[in-house]
């Protein structure tokens, strides 16, 4: 009998992964099926960034580079990070990692460990909670509420910390509500953890450029009081459209910074070097697919919202970021997992139900927007005939 460790026993997964899956299977049988599961822009990467990756490999940047990225990429990220939130970094603060999912992975792994407690939103993304269960430590949900335009709260943060807490994790702009926190919030929540020194906080910032109806993306590394203990999650993935290339970087304090190195050093050794040359030309480059796209989202944005508050039983607060509405289904009268699987068999659309992001995700389906305007339009007036039958 093999023997391995209890984190196994622990470790959750991503149902989007999931539903793809199944959502695959479904159209190779032929089935007509409407992907609004998974979360990534439907969207080719420019054809620019695609370019440059072609242009490294011909000019034979195939072996490794530094375990933390090449010194260009860092950079580059820290050039964007002045761009975007004002604030200087430096390139040595700067690590380049095979997808955002790497940066949360690796700072859960730094912290977390039996009798420690690791704060994450609930809903959220749900790699965090999964993550802190394998390594034991005890995940403590921060509640993310509709009735606060699921942005997260301060006040109710703060009494969740306790002696034993150690990394606090939040995202503005948010999956799977769409939600955005603002500044005002963001600063109350930073005066109060600067009562709390032995917390360290990670920022998921993945969706920064994706705000809507003039809200504005609040970073956290704008609190210089904060900055000796903070880790911000960013990437490439939703930005300019390269979920496949895996490409995240991270921003990290000294004392932490040569723990990331070491993991990168004994698990991935670095990212592949075309894709580091592609980072660097997306963050470099012309920046108008990003904004074409930014406005895409938005306009799909408002079909989904209208079209899903046009249903019976469903009612949609309208998301302020990234691509996702997260409508209240509870006078639908179905439980949200089993309404997601019924209206992928039977109505050919997959989304996700809510309880795939946390236990307060329940009465709650996410529906990712990034999808045509003409596929959204159709796969609301398939969920409309299924509800009303
Ligand atoms: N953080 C959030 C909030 C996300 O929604 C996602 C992906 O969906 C990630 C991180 C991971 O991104 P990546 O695909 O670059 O690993």
């Amino acid at each position: 009998m093999l023997r391995t460790i209890s984190g196994f026993d622990r470790i959750g997964e991503e149902n989007a992964f999931a539903v793809l899956a199944r959502a695959t299977a479904l159209a190779s049988q032929g089935k007509d099926i409407i992907n609004l599961g998974i979360g990534q822009p439907d969207f080719r990467t420019p054809e620019h960034i695609v370019e440059a990756a072609i242009k490294a490999l011909r000019d034979g940047h195939h072996g490794y580079t530094p375990a933390t990225g090449l010194l260009a990429a860092r950079e580059a990220v820290a050039r964007r990070t002045l761009t975007t939130t004002g604030v200087e970094v430096s390139p040595d603060n700067v690590i380049i990692v095979p997808g955002g999912k790497v940066t949360m992975f690796a700072a859960i792994m730094i912290f977390g460990e039996p009798g420690a407690e690791i704060l994450y939103p609930d809903p959220g993304f749900p790699i965090y909670r999964s993550m802190i269960e394998f390594t034991g430590a005890t995940p403590v949900p921060v509640p993310i509420r509709e009735e606060n335009s699921f942005a997260f709260s301060a006040e109710e943060t703060l009494a969740l910390i306790t002696p034993k807490t150690r990394l606090l994790i939040l995202n503005s702009p948010a999956n799977p509500t769409g939600g955005v926190t603002p500044k005002s919030e963001i600063e109350k929540l930073v005066k109060g953890l600067e009562a709390h020194p032995h917390v360290a906080i990670m920022s998921d910032e993945i969706y920064d450029v994706m705000t809507y109806d003039g809200e504005e993306h609040c970073s956290l590394l704008t609190f210089p009081s904060i900055r000796d203990r903070l880790i911000v999650l960013n990437g490439w993935s939703k930005t300019w459209a390269m979920t496949g290339w895996r490409m995240g970087w991270s921003i990290w304090p000294d004392s932490l910074y040569d723990k990331v190195r070491k993991l990168a050093v004994n698990c991935w050794s670095c990212v592949n070097a075309p894709s580091q040359y592609a980072g660097i030309a997306a963050i470099d480059g012309p920046q108008d697919d990003v904004e074409k796209m930014c406005r895409a989202f938005d306009s799909r944005r408002r079909i989904v919202v209208d079209g899903l508050n046009s249903l019976p039983g469903i009612s949609c607060a309208t998301p302020k970021g990234a691509f996702y509405a997260f409508p209240n289904i509870k006078d639908t009268g179905w439980p949200a997992k089993q309404l997601a699987a019924a209206l992928l068999d039977e109505a050919g659309v997959a989304l996700i139900g809510g309880p795939d992001f946390g236990i307060l995700g329940e009465g709650y389906i996410r529906l990712s927007y990034a999808n045509s305007e003409e596929n959204i339009v159709r796969a609301i007036e398939r969920i409309e005939r299924f509800l009303v039958k």
